[in-house]
């Protein structure tokens, strides 16, 4: 990042004046942490007391038969606490608002997850917190929203625009533009202006640090490729960071295809030509948007994947050609994911199924004594409605049915 917050040509931070001064102060803040061996160690300390650090790395011996080539090997984000890699992000951004002294945090959330994270982490820092969520989602997501509330936190529903995440995220800033002299605004992703970014993708870079320690250990060098699902691209740079300055080790970014790369209903920004450069919610990237600078509808099964843009480390990296992005629809991810279950006994978050599908593609095609690693960057337990209505389970429909009829007759 240079002193303007561009990675190449992309970042920045446009923001209004009226936050110029947290932002100098959460950058001074920043800095100093990434300065001071002692907060990293404070980190490691919470994330493997709270969390479930350091997460496994699994020989998936039953999936590298069945294809035949490099052995798989499965980095598993998924036993984080509440599920996902969004907890190592949440915890650091909590020490962070420790050290500042803040006392109250808010946040964007789509699918429910980062909400979710946020909420915990402010329960157990003792932070006010209020979640701004759009309708569509709270309608999608009620599970999430039943279980922030009852973490204490207050869930807000946006009814503006589209009512999904880029409106979210809108009104979470016009929160902190109000309230900005107690608050902090926990961003969910790698994305957002300087020192966003940067900071978002430090703290996952604890993924990349493990299993590169973890291969090393257990396949004895480096894999030949490793596979992200990119969605703002968190769990992407903080498996890939480590890995960048290690030549013979390919980057492989999967974005959302949906119904498929020609049908206009996905969130590929990096892997199609549908997406152009823009300057949105306070950075500069590829965004999916149309000639006046609106923002188009995106598409995907996996609900936070379905974001217009795209972290600005990312966009860089694509530019210099050090990460290669694909894609996979809807249909090649639930396929991916049948066969995770069945093979392994592991359910991966539909948005991580993206990053195995992309593998899949592939790996039978490499040698037997090279090795590949898929960051795992969720559970799929919380995607249980979406898999059972994708698999048309005649039983789950019932039950569903049922358990309506049994609140509409209490
Ligand atoms: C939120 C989420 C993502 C997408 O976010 P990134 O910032 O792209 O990592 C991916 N997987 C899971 C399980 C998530 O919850």
């Amino acid at each position: 990042m240079d002193q303007n917050g561009f990675f190449g040509n992309w970042g920045g931070a446009y923001i209004p004046e009226i936050l110029h001064q947290t932002f100098v102060e959460l950058k001074e803040e920043y800095t100093r942490c990434r300065k001071d061996p002692a907060f990293w160690q404070e980190y490691l300390t919470l994330m493997s007391t709270y969390s479930c650090r350091p997460t496994p790395l699994t020989y998936a011996e039953n999936l590298t038969h069945h294809f035949g080539g490099a052995k798989i090997y499965i980095k598993r984000e998924d036993l984080n606490h509440t599920g996902a890699h969004k907890a190592n992000n949440v915890m650091g951004q909590g020490l962070l608002v420790k050290r500042m002294g803040k006392k109250r945090v808010i946040a964007e959330t789509g699918a429910g997850q980062h909400g979710m994270a946020t909420a915990t982490m402010a329960a157990k820092f003792g932070l006010d917190c209020t979640i701004y969520m759009g309708e569509e989602d709270v309608l999608r997501q009620r599970p999430n929203v039943f279980w922030m509330e009852k973490m204490g936190a207050t869930v807000v529903t946006v009814k503006d625009g589209s009512r999904t995440l880029k409106d979210a995220i809108n009104e979470a800033f016009r929160d902190w533009v109000t309230n900005v002299d107690n608050t902090h605004y926990v961003f969910g992703t790698a994305c957002g202006p300087a020192p966003f970014p940067e900071m978002v993708a430090w703290f996952q870079s604890i993924i990349g640090i493990e299993a590169a320690k973890q291969i090393i250990q257990y396949h004895g060098k480096m894999p030949a490729r490793v596979y992200a699902c990119v969605g703002g691209g968190s769990n992407a740079m903080g498996i890939f960071k480590r890995f960048l300055d290690e030549s013979d080790v390919e980057l492989i970014g999967v974005e959302a295809g949906g119904h498929g790369a020609d049908s206009h209903a996905h969130a590929i920004r990096l892997s199609s030509p549908d997406a152009t450069p823009g300057v949105a919610q306070g950075y500069k990237t590829m965004f999916l948007q149309d000639e006046d600078g609106q923002m188009k509808h995106t598409h995907s099964v996996a609900a936070g994947l379905d974001y217009v843009g795209v972290s600005p480390i990312l966009s860089d990296l694509w530019d210099k050609k050090l990460v290669r992005f694909e894609s996979a629809t809807d249909t090649e991810v639930m396929q991916a994911l049948d066969l995770t279950m069945k093979q392994e006994g592991i359910i991966p978050a539909l948005e991580s199924s993206h990053a195995f599908a992309g593998a899949f593609k592939e790996v039978g095609k490499l040698a037997k004594d090279d090795a590949i690693i898929i960051n795992q960057s969720g559970r799929g337990d919380k995607d249980i409605f979406t898999i059972a209505h994708a698999f048309d389970d005649p039983s789950w429909k019932k039950f569903i049915i049922d358990r309506g009829k049994e609140y509409s007759n209490s």
